[in-house]
């Protein structure tokens, strides 16, 4: 099986290197990653800017990387297209930090897999759920039982998996569940300050407030130091506000 990685966190990252390690010798492995830290980059493609691919390298590691100046979704699509043979699956991460609830739509880990969906191959996304100090060996280890696996992986048209992994050494790992994602407000504070020059500059932050992370859901269920496997796919149309709106465009109409 060849594999495409990428990630968001950047080609030297250690997760990547732990996920390409522990799928060396089952698979046949291209990495294509950001040269740079690229989290929270969304699904932005590079349009308006020559897009380089370069052989790099990570240590310790004996297969050559290609790092690039795009953004994760960029890297998938270059991987895809411009390495030659296309790859069967394309996985995302290990990202330092979980991607859960609507934290999604930001991740450029994510959106690394999703882009994946776009151009027709499966994919998943993998984090673990710290970011400061990861551990990774958990995580590693289910990625590459999932690979042996794959061929039992339903992807239910067109959808892909998104991952999270506690960041507890394998043997506390509790088990592993499907979830639906859950929903965490990140952002909600914005810091005003001013530059040397008297300037304002903005900053984002604030802390954490759960409205959705019970059962069933991905934020509940790493909480509770089992592994979140959530099928998602990017039909974002809302089903029931078709009917809702009907009245309203009879109004508009008439
Ligand atoms: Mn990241």
């Amino acid at each position: 099986m060849r594999i495409l990685l990428t990630n968001d966190d950047g080609v030297q990252s250690a997760g990547l290197k732990a996920l390409a390690e522990a799928l060396l010798d089952i698979a046949e492995l291209v990495i294509v990653a950001p040269e740079r830290q690229q989290s929270a980059a969304g699904h932005a493609i590079t349009l308006h800017k020559p897009l380089r691919m370069n052989p790099a390298q990570i240590e310790g590691l004996d297969i050559q990387p290609y790092d690039t100046n795009g953004t994760p979704a960029d890297c998938v699509i270059l991987g895809i297209l411009a390495t030659g043979t296309p790859p069967d699956l394309v996985i995302s991460g290990i990202n330092a930090g979980a991607n859960l609830g609507e934290e999604i739509l930001y991740s450029g880990t994510v959106s690394a897999a999703m882009e994946a969906v776009l151009q027709e191959l499966p994919a998943f996304a993998i984090s673990v759920t710290e970011y400061d100090c990861p551990k990774f060996e958990a995580a590693a280890q289910f990625a590459r039982q999932l690979v042996e696996d794959w061929q039992y992986v339903d992807l239910c048209d067109g959808g892909f998996l998104n991952i999270n992994v506690p960041s507890l050494p394998p043997d506390e790992i509790k088990g592993i569940e499907v979830t639906r994602l859950g929903k965490r407000a990140y952002v909600n504070e914005v810091t005003r300050r001013e530059d040397p020059r008297g300037q304002p500059y903005y900053w984002f932050s604030g802390e954490a407030q759960e409205l959705d992370g019970g059962e069933g859901t991905d934020i509940g269920v790493v909480a509770a130091g089992r592994i979140s496997i959530t099928p998602v796919h990017f039909n974002l149309t809302n089903y029931d506000g078709i009917s809702r709106l009907e009245p309203l465009v009879e109004r508009l109409s008439g």
